[in-house]
């Protein structure tokens, strides 16, 4: 939310602000300009909230109790509720999410090796990008998500995980993070500030379907995120057929913009390229992926394709994979095979799914 919306939102007193919808930053200024408090009590509401996890403003004991009324006066912390969870063989969690409005969104929580658990994060309800390979895509948008609904999705993960630490975010649940851009931004300010979540900005990565003037925006704005780019394909003609995106932005369009955010970041890229069976796996396409990436700061990540009923792509044998990660490997990338976790329940990437409360 823009600080002025804020501001004046407070000052008609017709709404309440939500609390997980501000940055630190902006519940510092919330607290001085609207509530007069002292400068660094909004960022001590933040430390609680987003630091220690408290959701419920009395028990913020240590502020004192004139603050804390004046804060229940004005504000409301919202919470996210867990409808189902599905738990794959693997140990990967598939959780649906119950919105305000009656839509369901959906996220994982993936476990993996060294205690790492990597939740992945929806930005919106549908998408409009149209991926060929991707279920959510199928479906269209219905709308964004906001900043609350975004920081709340990590809240509702926390209150299942236990003891265990979420180590990792990835904005690659459904929806085109970049298409929503001011709530994304907003919502990765709260999970690297270190007076909010305190993510290192390492470990929290948005994967964009390729809007390059978007990602040229991401890096002017200097948001701290690592950037993961859908590419998949090598040729217009291939990535036209899969990825709708690319008729607005080509691939050397594509490839400006990501060598661009290289350059003014000084930060790597991921490269997700995911092997669909006869489409995008010949010996030529590694070739030509090489001459696209030649020089290119980035990791790339290989993928086998994930089916789900109606898709009109196969996918590859294993062997597939790990022919491209030695090829690039060979010739001086870093590429790794990627295995796509919690298949079994329909939560690895291309499968997920937002309901409208239309459906
Ligand atoms: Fe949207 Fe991502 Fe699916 Fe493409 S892959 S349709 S950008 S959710």
């Amino acid at each position: 939310m823009s600080q002025n919306n804020f501001f004046s939102m407070n000052r008609s007193s017709d709404m309440m602000i939500d609390l997980k919808s501000l940055t630190p930053r902006e519940m510092d200024l919330f607290c001085t300009r609207t509530l007069g408090q002292r400068a660094g009590q909004g960022t001590r509401v933040a430390v609680r909230l987003y630091r220690k996890k408290i959701e419920d403003i009395d028990s913020m004991a240590d502020l004192n109790k004139p603050f804390r009324d004046q804060l229940k006066r004005a504000c409301t912390i919202s919470a996210l509720a867990i409808k189902q969870r599905s738990t794959s063989d693997d140990g990967t969690q598939k959780l649906l999410y119950q919105l305000d409005d009656g839509n369901t969104i959906e996220g994982v929580l993936i476990p993996g090796p060294g205690g790492r658990l990597t939740l992945c994060v929806s930005s919106q309800v549908g998408c409009a990008s149209g991926c060929g390979f991707c279920l959510t895509g199928s479906s269209g948008l219905v709308r964004n998500l906001t900043v609350s609904e975004l920081v709340n999705q990590v809240f509702a993960a926390w209150s299942i995980v236990g003891d265990k630490t979420i180590s990792n975010i990835v904005l690659m649940g459904t929806g085109e993070p970049l298409s929503n851009y001011e709530a994304v931004r907003t919502f990765i300010e709260i999970a690297t500030d270190r007076n909010g979540m305190g993510f290192s900005p390492r470990k929290v990565t948005l994967s964009t379907c390729g809007l390059a003037p978007m990602i040229e925006k991401l890096a002017d704005d200097g948001v701290e995120v690592s950037l993961a780019v859908s590419l998949n394909a090598v040729t217009d003609e291939m990535r036209d057929t899969m990825m709708p995106v690319n008729k607005t932005y080509p691939l050397a369009r594509l490839m400006q913009a990501v060598r661009y955010y290289c350059d003014k970041t000084g930060r790597t890229v991921t490269i997700e390229y995911v092997l669909f069976k006869g489409i995008n796996d010949s010996t030529n396409d590694v070739k030509l992926l090489m001459e696209l990436l030649k020089d290119l700061p980035c990791m790339i990540n290989i993928l086998l394709f994930n089916p789900f009923p109606g898709s009109s792509f196969d996918r590859p044998d294993e062997q597939r994979a790990f022919f491209f990660r030695d090829t690039l490997v060979n010739n001086g990338y870093v590429a790794v095979v990627r295995n796509s976790r919690g298949r079994d329940i329909h939560a690895a990437c291309g499968q997920l799914r937002a309901a409208s409360s239309r459906d």
